[in-house]
């Protein structure tokens, strides 16, 4: 039975172990964490420290080995996916690359319709059922010109490839968006711009955001809690303010002071 005011997430002692033997890699070694709706979360860390693992459970791309995943209430530790239609149309994902995310042989106006079409979230009421006006929308809300929807992939510029992978995800209204390090594929140039639509959208549709990088400045400009994660676990977590002001685990010390002197 799902409360009443359920977390956005809850998780309890989450696991993920990659391979046997000498081989085992512990990817997210028992994270527990409750993310509410409107949150603006950051997960930062180092390479390797199992931000990407821990946001494609959130996504179910991928499950634990052990512990409890809670969707606004509801267990989908071990759902099967004809029965995660709820949670794919409220949560989407943009990757860091979108060059290797987006199909080069589709136009962009199929690529951004693509979950609209998904069989999982074609039958659901909360999905807009107008494709090409819905189409029409985001194309426009990411700031594309008109006739983005005909153009393939790779008559855009990187930016511009990223905002279809951002109409693509806002495409089926979700309420979560997120983000595995959005902006670190692009250009220097380009990143405030990118950085500043995630922003609007996230106000305009009231999502809740979960944003991987590695850039703190990213995180002080998008998200209003901060997780530090290193070796599977969170090692401190709390408001992006505090954290960043007063940070109390060597290891966000360590990467406040690497961030400040790389600061021009
Ligand atoms: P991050 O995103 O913080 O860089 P990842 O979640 O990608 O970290 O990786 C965490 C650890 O899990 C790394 O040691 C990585 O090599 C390992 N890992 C991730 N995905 C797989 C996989 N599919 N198979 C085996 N090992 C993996
Ligand atoms: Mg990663």
């Amino acid at each position: 039975m799902a409360k009443e005011h359920p977390h956005q997430y809850e998780l309890t002692d989450v696991v993920r172990t990659y391979g046997h033997g000498p081989d085992r890699v512990q990817a997210v070694d028992g994270i527990s964490l409750t993310i509410d709706p409107g949150d603006r979360l950051g997960l930062v860390g180092e390479s390797g420290s199992g931000k990407s693992t821990l946001i494609r459970m959130l996504a179910a791309l991928d499950r634990p080995t052990s512990g409890q995943i809670l969707f606004e209430g509801h267990d989908i530790t071990g759902l099967p996916e004809r029965r995660l239609g709820f949670l794919r149309s409220a949560v989407q994902i943009v990757f860091q690359d979108p060059r290797s995310s987006l199909n080069p042989r589709m136009t962009a106006g199929d690529i951004i319709t693509e979950p609209l079409r998904s069989p999982v979230l074609r039958r659901r009421s909360d999905v807009p059922t107008d494709r090409a006006r819905r189409l029409a929308e985001v194309i426009d809300q990411v700031g594309l010109p008109a006739d983005t929807a005909r153009r393939h992939p790779h008559e855009f510029s990187g930016g511009q490839r990223q905002r279809i992978a951002l109409a693509r995800a806002l495409a089926p209204r979700p309420r979560v968006l997120i983000a595995d390090e959005p902006v670190s594929a692009l250009d220097v140039s380009l990143r405030a711009q990118v950085i500043n639509l995630i922003n609007d959208l996230v106000d305009e549709y009231g999502l809740t955001l979960i944003l991987v990088t590695h850039d703190l400045a990213v995180v002080r400009h998008l998200c209003t809690s901060v997780a530090v994660m290193q070796a599977g676990m969170v090692v401190e977590q709390g408001a992006t303010a505090e954290v960043t002001a007063e940070p109390r685990h060597p290891y966000t010390q360590e990467l406040l002071s690497s961030v400040l002197t790389l600061d021009p």
